[in-house]
């Protein structure tokens, strides 16, 4: 053990471990079913273990191209326009990252200056202030009100002005499970028309949206995608969080300039998952499939807390299902978290951790991409509360 000899004066005096690094700590010190941080519980395909394992075998095992494996960057656009209508150029467009967190990270460092404000909707996910203040940037908070958690255009078009360098949505929206409609994107092409405002599009969740929902993804609004970077994560879609392999899409000029970050702070992502992923995704069944998959898995979480005193919130998306647990419980979400963890042996997030100010409507977040028996088991104890 070394004790530093230089004193540190933080970047970042405010920003402790994440709340989801801390709940999972807790519920495995705890010995509680983990229903906080977002990842299945259950195996991903093994046919995709197959493939990736082929590629090793055949030697794919050197650096890829900057961008992504040639077969990757293909089976993106072909997804992207089959299900947006949308045509990104594979050389120019497409780039696979180490996950959407590092993709959201680059694209705020190559495009947010020292003085510049970005306009971020709270709840907000963890990572996008860190990276937008490291960047020398400030977030400007726009909110998504409980409980409908519903954008207010209006609100943000007070907020913009002329240090607005960046917009960032994310829609299926985690922890709330809303989305943002047609309509939603039309006002954002209209805030932000005849401005140089990039829109980062946090996207990850596009394949999961129940009750017959579309995903509105910035890519199928040809005017707001040309100031946009889209961002994705095959951690959601194949159900493998570990693997760390997600993509952007842009126009080529904003691409050029994501690139430019990219390289020197991953250079590129590894090559036997990309072309495993690449193989897997020749079958869109895979993708299509998912929300159907996740439809089935709410329904089932949803009724195991049927005569529990937790109140559901809807949730249109992703794979997280907020409660209200006013009759409960009098604590604050995060005692409420700790204590559920502690004393009831379930984990969950307290949805306060995605207010810059704490806000605490008394709701927690369940994630629900876990097996039936981890499902039921969690129900139990959730009853007895
Ligand atoms: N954005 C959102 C909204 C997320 O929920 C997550 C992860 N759960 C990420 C980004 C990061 O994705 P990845 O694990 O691919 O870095
Ligand atoms: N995005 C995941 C969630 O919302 C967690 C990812 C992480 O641990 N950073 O739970």
């Amino acid at each position: 053990m070394y004790k530093s000899s230089v004193a540190v004066d933080s970047k970042f005096p405010r920003v402790g471990t994440t709340i989801f690094t801390v709940m999972s700590k807790l519920a495995a010190d705890c010995g509680a079913i983990n229903l906080s941080q977002g990842f299945p519980d259950f195996q991903a395909d093994s046919s995709l273990f197959d493939a990736t394992w082929r590629a090793m075998r055949e030697g794919h095992n050197q650096y890829p191209p900057m961008a992504g494996v040639p077969e990757l960057r293909e089976a993106i656009a072909g997804k992207v326009a089959a299900l947006y209508h949308a045509r990104y150029d594979v050389e120019r467009e497409i780039t696979v990252t180490a996950g959407a967190t590092q993709a959201i990270f680059t694209a705020i460092a190559a495009f947010v200056r020292a003085g510049d404000e970005v306009i971020v909707f709270a709840p907000v996910y963890d990572s996008y202030v860190p990276a937008i203040e490291s960047a020398g940037g400030t977030a400007v908070y726009a909110s998504l009100n409980f409980p409908d958690y519903r954008p207010d255009w209006q609100q943000v078009g007070l907020l913009l002005n002329k240090r607005t360098r960046m917009i960032i949505i994310n829609s299926p929206h985690n922890p709330t499970g809303s989305l943002l409609s047609a309509d939603d994107l039309a006002e954002l092409a209209g805030l932000t028309r005849d401005t140089d405002i990039v829109v980062l599009s946090d996207e990850v969740y596009e394949h999961i949206v129940f009750d017959g929902a579309r995903h509105h993804s910035v890519a199928s609004h040809p005017e707001l995608a040309a100031r946009s970077l889209i961002v994705s994560s095959f951690g959601k879609t194949y159900h493998i969080t570990g693997w760390k392999v997600g993509y952007v899409l842009a126009a080529g000029e904003l691409m050029a300039e994501f690139r430019k970050v990219h390289q020197f702070n991953v250079f590129t992502v590894n090559t036997p998952c990309q072309l495993g992923i690449a193989d897997y995704m020749r079958d869109p069944g895979r993708h299509l499939g998912l929300a159907e998959f996740y439809a089935g898995k709410r329904e089932f979480f949803r009724r195991q807390l049927l005569g529990s005193r937790f109140e559901l919130l809807p949730c249109h998306g992703t794979y997280f299902q907020l409660a209200r647990y006013d009759s409960l419980s009098d604590l604050s979400d995060r005692e409420f978290a700790c204590w559920l963890t502690r004393h009831v042996g379930v984990a969950v997030i307290p949805v306060s951790a995605f207010y810059p100010d704490g806000r605490d409507d008394h709701v927690v977040r369940f994630c629900f991409a876990k097996q039936e028996a981890t499902l039921a088991a969690a129900g139990e104890k959730l009853r007895r509360a």
